[in-house]
C-alpha cells in the first residue's frame, strides 16, 4: 500500500466520520417510532464521533438534535419549526429551550 499523506488520510477519516454518521441518523430517524431510547443512544455516538474525529455534524443532523438536551427531534412530535427574519427557530419540547440557525440556501462550495 503506498504512502498516504497525513492532511489525506485525516480527510479520509472525516468523510468516513460523516458517512457514519449519516448512517446513525437515519437509524435514528427508523428506531424513534419505536424505541425512542435508541434514537437517543444514536446522537450520542453521532456526537461522539464528531469529537473523536473533529468532524462537524452536518448541519440536518445538528437541526435534527438538540443542542441542549441532545434529544433527537422528530418533526410533529417534539419539536417546532418557525422561520423568523432569516433564521429558522428550532424549539424543543422536553427541555423548552430554543436554537437558531440562519436560514439560506445552500451554496455549492467552489
Ligand atoms: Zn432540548
Amino acid at each position: 500500500m503506498s504512502r498516504i499523506a497525513r492532511k489525506q488520510q485525516k480527510n479520509l477519516i472525516q468523510v468516513i466520520a460523516t458517512q457514519r454518521m449519516w448512517r446513525l441518523f437515519e437509524l435514528a430517524k427508523r428506531e424513534h417510532a419505536e424505541h425512542p431510547e435508541r434514537s437517543e443512544r444514536y446522537v450520542q455516538l453521532i456526537r461522539n464521533i464528531s469529537m473523536r474525529t473533529r468532524t462537524s455534524i452536518p448541519r440536518e443532523i445538528k437541526s435534527r438534535i438538540c443542542k441542549h438536551c441532545y434529544t433527537f427531534l422528530v418533526p410533529g412530535k417534539n419539536v417546532r419549526y418557525r422561520l423568523k427574519e432569516g433564521y429558522i427557530v428550532v424549539s424543543c419540547q422536553r427541555c423548552r429551550k430554543e436554537m437558531r440557525y440562519p436560514y439560506k440556501r445552500l451554496k455549492n462550495k467552489g
